[in-house]
């Protein structure tokens, strides 16, 4: 290395740098200077004081943010086909989870972790059942909200659940890359006590709620009558106890039970009628649509089109490879914009980069390449150019992530350019 150069400035350049959805710019460059960016721009022919790094016929885009995902899960990947019914898919899953209660699932996460990289994703909302994620997840170079899940229909065991939840989310380090939030699960395995407690806890601190929330029709049956394929299994398992149901939508419950009053990252939200739009958007909370697990369950098409011109902010996620072939948000974007041709390709990347880092809640940090943001990013190697705009390049099968880079530092690096350089 020229002992002139700053080791501590880099600069990419690419073909394109595209620093939020609606800019493009041609033959750009991107500098960073520790973990943050300083300068974004056209490239120019003086230097910038420190490494140079040629990203060659690539789209440097903002670091993509998987809103929802659970990389415990990430070693059931194949092993449960679509199912019949969400039930009958919820009974798979707890066969696994019983099969895999002893073991350490740390090596789930990080194959998730490593997958998500490669994928050119820099930030994960992670939902950790077991607690392995929050052991293994702070020695990992991604961004990271954790969210511990905690699940009850039995008001009494709420105290002490919540308790156990707390004492893991105050020892999980708040550094630079990491942060917490709690996850009632759903509102058919957590009971009100459980939300209204999550919620308190959350009131005033650093923290984010999360649920899955209007999920499946069972769920919707369930609230409402407390009937249907879910009861008969809840029931089955000794977890139905004294639980009733509220006769309501599941948004309209939690309305009900008061803990809409702060804004939530509501996973899902597949079915919403127009009173559940209205609570949502009341709340100003993020709705994460799940592209690749609604698919696999064979659902209708997701209001989120709707839920956009409502001025929700729509986040996506891959959910975990349980429901899902991938954890490439990159996929993601590829179905959305092949299904839902009412959305504009410049809606999709935001959902997946300003969006998702604001449903997260790091919208003031990452989500965007500007000067004073952490250096978050992904550079995209795109097809020849067969016509089109970078954007539908972007968005081609054939295109596939080359570098991925969280708070400066290279994370994955397909074509070693950063060992040829040191
Ligand atoms: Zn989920």
């Amino acid at each position: 290395m020229d002992r002139d150069l700053d080791p501590d400035i880099i600069t990419l350049k690419a073909g394109y740098v595209i620093p939020s959805p609606g800019e493009v710019i041609e033959g750009g460059r991107v500098v960073v200077r520790g973990t943050r960016i300083i300068d974004v721009g056209p490239s120019k022919t003086d230097s910038d004081g420190g490494v140079e790094i040629d990203l060659g016929k690539t789209a440097i885009i903002p670091g993509l943010v998987n809103a929802h995902t659970h990389l415990e899960l990430t070693d059931l990947e194949g092993k449960i086909p679509p199912p019949k019914s969400f039930t009958s898919w919820l009974r798979q899953m707890v066969v696994f989870r019983m099969e895999d209660r002893n073991r350490d699932l740390s090596h789930a996460v990080e194959r998730g972790v490593q997958m998500s990289l490669e994928a050119g994703t820099t930030t994960v909302a992670d939902i950790s059942n077991t607690a392995d994620s929050f052991r293994v997840l702070p020695g990992l170079p991604i961004r990271k909200r954790v969210f511990k899940e905690v699940m009850s229909l039995d008001p009494k065991a709420v105290a002490s659940m919540l308790e156990e939840a707390i004492r893991l989310l105050s020892g999980f380090p708040r550094d630079g890359l990491g942060c917490v939030g709690l996850s009632p699960h759903a509102p058919y395995t957590a009971c009100e006590k459980l939300y209204r407690g999550s919620a308190l806890f959350s009131q005033g601190q650093d923290m984010l709620l999360t649920t899955h929330v209007s999920e499946s029709e069972e769920e919707l049956e369930f609230l409402s009558k407390g009937t249907g394929e879910l009861a008969t299994a809840l029931k089955a398992y000794g977890l139905l106890g004294d639980w009733k149901p509220p006769g309501l939508s599941p948004l309209a419950f939690m309305k009900n039970i008061g803990v809409m009053a702060s804004p939530w990252l509501l996973a899902h939200c597949n079915y919403a009628s127009d009173e559940d739009v209205h609570i949502i958007k009341e709340s100003g909370s993020s709705v994460v649509y799940c592209p690749g697990s609604h698919h696999y369950f064979g659902r209708k098409a997701h209001p989120f089109p709707r839920l956009l011109r409502e001025g929700i902010n729509v986040a996506l996620g891959t959910d975990s490879l349980a429901s899902n072939r991938s954890l490439s948000i990159l996929d993601e974007m590829r179905f959305v914009v092949a299904n839902y041709k009412e959305v504009s390709p410049q809606d999709v990347l935001a959902m997946a980069t300003v969006r998702g880092a604001k449903a997260v809640g790091m919208g003031d940090r990452v989500g965007r390449l500007s000067p004073g943001l952490e250096a978050d990013l992904a550079a995209i190697e795109l097809p020849g150019d067969g016509g089109g705009s970078v954007l539908d390049r972007l968005f081609q099968p054939e295109a596939q992530n080359v570098f991925t880079m969280v708070a400066g530092r290279p994370c994955y690096d397909k074509h070693g350019l950063f060992v040829q350089k040191e």
